[in-house]
């Protein structure tokens, strides 16, 4: 079966940047499971995907606007330590949720000056061109349960 939108997939992949270094991969655990076309995966691998049927490898170089994005000033933000109240200790590279004008956006702490801290909801994987390889294992149809709640379920999915 071919790669289109609500269907489900199971791929296992490994991503790498451009120096060659694997910053993600499925290797020796259970493939990843999505849905297509319901933004699960960047924009950039999903397009490569589509059309593809199991079996099938597929490497692709997804550019920062079709992965996680272009770099954006606007988002590092500088913030009194007792704003993060209720967090503990701040420490650099922790990780925060936070509400902003475009929704939740996860923030890393990125230092620390005196009583400020600065904070960066850039997603670490900014500006990097990303390469993916790809295997397809599977592709169904999904259940009508599984759409309405936007995720898998049962094998390399959700359990409930
Ligand atoms: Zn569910």
């Amino acid at each position: 079966m071919e790669i289109a939108a609500d269907r489900v997939v199971l791929i296992h992949y490994t991503l790498k940047d451009d120096a060659g270094a694997v910053l993600d991969t499925s290797a020796g655990a259970e493939p990843l499971a999505y849905i297509q076309g319901h933004g699960n995966l960047v924009v950039g691998l999903e397009k490569a995907l589509e059309g593809k049927r199991d079996g099938d490898t597929v490497a692709v170089a997804v550019p920062p606007a079709d992965g996680y994005g272009v770099h954006d000033a606007a988002l590092i933000q500088r913030v009194p330590k007792r704003s993060l109240q209720g967090s503990g200790e701040i420490k650099k590279g922790m990780q925060f949720q936070a509400r902003t004008e475009h929704g939740m956006r996860m923030f890393t702490v990125t230092g620390m000056v005196g009583d400020m801290v600065t904070l960066d909801g850039n997603h670490p994987l900014a500006d990097k061109t990303l390469y993916f390889d790809v295997e397809i294992v599977s592709v169904r149809a999904a259940t009508a349960e599984e759409l309405e709640h936007g995720h898998v379920h049962g094998a390399g999915g959700h359990h409930h």
